[in-house]
């Protein structure tokens, strides 16, 4: 048998096994087909002698909405290691009839969970503030069955940017949800900052009442504000009584959303305890510039899509978050006409670098990126046996760290040898491919 790729001399990071040993790692098709310390002939060789070599990342929680893009959130991801992703979080997925048509060659295996606030739209409902009537929740439903016949892994709300819905609309999508099995709920929670641990208490509930799986999005950044711990407490605890409920964190101090949400209402300033000037534009005109009032005035009212990065979090509350052994690494990535959030271009590589200033092992940091996010979507990959998926990222241990910052936000990360995406190797040194080689994933 001649495998199609070998890596060659590189240590294998097991997140299962928990194990860091030096082999050769043979790929055929888009399969794992030899691990061992042998060497088989193959077509392609690639040295590793300095490297790791990792299942490919796996962010659950990312935004691939703006269809009519290229990819340019893909592309990122994919240059951190990620080679497989869920967009559509925080009540954003659009329907899965424009993603078939748009999204049929990705440049990584991309999923997408239908999405709360797209379903509102689809019937009728304008005004954000309002609930849903008994007829719009019927046509809702009606709406989330369709899209997970045609493959969607699962719902995500963002209760804070559709404030007043209301627990009978919750429940009865959730109970739609309940009918089919290994889907989950994504949940960017009501209420950030003081209120929080009232909105963590809300969705513990929905996963106990329904009995489905409920991913706290983001969780960092909804309770860096003095409430982490008890958040994390709260979580441990309904975990304890059977309650299935995971959650996801991103490494940095700083958010990013619309200026035109609902998470701009006035009494943003004194719920975080900051000021305006602690707001960024991070896309349009006003890109780069501190928030001032007429600023905001005039991007609140001329254009409300444009993306602000709030530096308002506690840091090392979000460090604990994200080494606790229960949170998965996820990217929130988020661009608006290419423009955005560092964390698309360097969440991953951050977060390994955190990690691993905590005291990880590098199997356990791993973990963190690959098995553990893989899990909790029931998403067969994360990964290094004999059989698995050929999804993998080669970096190396003392180089790899994210490049991307508040200024230069798209700026792809160093240290990153190759990526592989389905037996293909599709970063190489920096480097991307000229095609790409993932898949659009349906349920
Ligand atoms: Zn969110």
């Amino acid at each position: 048998m001649e495998l199609d790729l070998m890596i060659r001399d590189g240590v294998l990071v097991d997140p299962v096994k928990g194990t860091e040993e030096r082999l050769n790692l043979g790929i055929s098709g888009d399969k794992v087909a030899f691990i061992g310390k042998d060497e088989p002939a193959a077509k392609k060789v690639l040295e590793a002698f300095d490297l790791l070599i990792s299942p490919g990342f796996v962010d659950t929680h990312m935004h691939d909405e703006e269809l009519d893009d290229p990819g340019t959130i893909q592309r990122a991801l994919l240059r951190q290691g990620v080679t497989t992703a869920l967009a559509g979080n925080c009540g954003s997925g659009p329907s899965l009839e424009r993603v078939k048509e748009k999204r049929n060659a990705p440049w990584l295996n991309l999923g997408y969970l239908s999405g709360h606030r797209a379903l509102r739209e689809a019937v009728g409902i304008a005004d954000v503030y309002q609930p849903a009537t008994e007829d719009e929740i019927a046509r809702m439903e009606k709406l989330l069955e369709n899209e997970l016949g045609l493959g969607a892994f699962g719902l995500s709300f963002g209760l804070e940017y559709a404030p007043n819905t209301s627990p009978r609309e919750i429940e009865a999508l959730c109970r739609v949800l309940g009918k089919h099995p290994k889907r989950f709920v994504s949940v960017h929670i009501r209420h950030d900052g003081p209120d929080c641990l009232e909105s963590v208490t809300e969705v513990i509930e929905i996963a106990e009442r329904f009995r489905i799986r409920v991913q706290v999005s983001h969780l960092g950044s909804m309770t860096a504000f003095g409430f982490t711990a008890r958040s994390i407490e709260l979580i441990e605890e309904a975990r304890s009584r059977g309650a299935d409920v995971t959650f996801d964190c991103y490494p940095y101090a700083a958010f990013c959303t619309f200026i035109g949400s609902t998470v701009f209402d006035p009494g943003f300033e004194e719920r975080w305890g900051k000021g305006l000037e602690s707001l960024e534009a991070a896309s349009g005109k006003h890109r780069g510039k501190r928030l001032t009032p007429e600023i905001y005035d005039d991007m609140r009212k001329n254009d409300p899509q444009a993306l602000i990065i709030a530096h308002v979090m506690n840091e090392w509350e979000i460090r604990s978050c994200l080494k606790h052994p229960l949170c998965a690494v996820a990217s929130d990535g988020v661009l608006h006409n290419g423009e955005g959030h560092p964390r698309a271009a360097g969440a991953f590589p951050r977060a390994l670098r955190w990690l691993r200033e905590e005291g990880l092992s590098w199997a356990e940091t791993v973990r963190h990126a690959t098995t553990l996010p893989a899990d909790m979507a029931w998403l067969p990959v994360g990964r290094l046996e004999v059989g698995a998926p050929a999804d993998l990222v080669v970096f190396s241990p003392d180089d790899i760290r994210d490049r991307a910052t508040f200024e230069d936000q798209l700026v792809p990360p160093e240290g990153i040898a190759a990526v592989v995406v389905n037996g293909h190797v599709v970063v190489e040194n920096g480097v991307i491919a000229p095609a790409p080689a993932g898949r659009l994933l349906l349920l």
